[in-house]
């Protein structure tokens, strides 16, 4: 047996966990810190009280405000800029993939030169980074504890993945009480992206026994939470299983990797601007039942996972469950499909070129062609259900 594990952060996790985050400031030998958020986590009243706590500890805080959905490459070399002038020490993400993914590649940028779009790809980082505390607000993307950064590279309209040695945060404050006040909308679409970390990974040609492990756990915390974190966002149980597993998804595809869910996802918002989530929502279930033809026992397992009354049946009829499973709680947290969502078909033949060239179809457990994805954009279009005959 032969494996490569490993998660970047120390995980810190539970309610009220960001109350010592001056302290760890300081423990870092920190006295300058960027701190980097959108509007919105502002307007929702997180930003401030963590601000507060560390300059009560003396610490200065430059604040920087303007992340953006699906980060683009520009953006990240003027917060860099901002950061080098305020000669800062140690960098604090507050919010959720795109505020996290934005620190860490401003991050690079103080220690490595610019542009970021020349370290696209794994361990092309070059220089150790400065310690980075992030501080996730919803519970989708993982990325408080992966070595990755997704950027938008606005010159060729792609998303690009930095990964490897420097990437990931030091340390991640994960407090369940900061996702709260999350609105429904975006609770359904992150913790849809989380689920398709799990799955994804569990099926990946880099899977391993410790992937495994966190990737049964986070579909059974996350399939079984979604629906009422969305519904009734006041629930802190919900709400504390949806962080736990979007997290634990995050250990497990950290090392390996993600599947055609994501490499179909990444064009559908460079290309159509969809939200990540949303982008992944709508591919997963079609992307499931196309790989469960070659990995049928593995699906089973992941339906076993989500709780589904599948012992009893063969791979084949349990995956089918599986897959109408997710598509049923799609539609209960009203996730919409490609046609609802006003996407143009004429730009399907590009989504799926764009599809195979990226990285993580090279994980998918089966092979695909651009005429597999032009097949799933279509079943993704209407996201016709079927009736399961088992
Ligand atoms: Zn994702």
């Amino acid at each position: 047996m032969n494996f490569q594990f490993g998660i970047p952060s120390f995980v810190t996790f539970g309610e009220g966990c960001t109350d010592g985050i001056g302290e760890m400031v300081q423990g870092l030998g920190g006295k300058r810190v960027f701190c980097v958020y959108d509007k919105g986590v502002k307007s929702a009243g997180i930003v401030d009280g963590i601000v507060d706590k560390m300059k009560s500890a003396g610490i200065a805080v430059i604040e920087y405000d303007k992340v953006l959905p699906n980060p683009p490459d520009t953006l990240v070399e003027e917060a860099a800029e901002l950061a080098r002038k305020a000669d800062i020490d140690v960098m604090v993400a507050i919010g959720g993939g795109s505020a996290m993914d934005c620190a860490k590649a401003i991050n690079i940028l103080l220690t490595n030169p610019s542009p970021i779009n020349q370290y696209n790809g794994i361990n092309l980082v070059k220089f150790p980074t400065k310690p980075l505390i992030a501080v996730p607000t919803t519970s989708g993307t993982g990325s408080e504890v992966t070595a990755f950064s997704i950027i938008t590279d606005t010159t060729n309209i792609k998303k690009m993945v930095i990964g490897g040695q420097f990437v990931g945060a030091t340390f991640a404050l994960a407090d369940p009480l900061l996702t709260v006040g999350l609105p429904s909308k975006i609770t359904a679409s992150t913790g849809m992206d989380a689920l398709t970390h799990a799955i994804e990974a569990y099926v990946s040609k880099g899977a391993m026994i410790p992937t495994d492990v966190y990737s049964l756990k986070a579909i059974d915390l996350i399939f079984n939470s979604l629906a009422e974190a969305t519904l009734n966002g006041s629930n802190i149980q919900a709400r504390t299983d949806m962080l736990l597993g979007s997290m634990l998804a995050g250990f497990a595809f950290n090392s390996a990797v993600l599947g055609l869910v994501h490499s179909i996802a990444h064009p559908l918002s460079a290309h159509c601007g969809l939200p990540h989530g949303v982008a992944n929502a709508v591919g997963l279930p079609h992307v499931m039942a196309f790989n469960a033809e070659v990995v049928p026992e593995r699906t089973k397992d992941i339906a076993l996972a989500m709780n589904l009354d599948v012992a009893g049946l063969s791979p084949e009829d349990a995956s089918k469950v599986a897959v109408e499973k997710i598509k049923a709680l799609s539609k209960e947290i009203s996730i919409p499909s490609l046609k609802e969502l006003g996407i143009d078909k004429d730009i399907f033949p590009t989504i799926a070129k764009d599809a195979i060239a990226e990285i993580s179809t090279m994980f998918n457990p089966r092979s695909a062609t651009e005429e597999d994805v032009m097949a799933i954009l279509e079943l993704a279009y209407e996201n016709v259900e079927e009736t399961v005959k088992v």
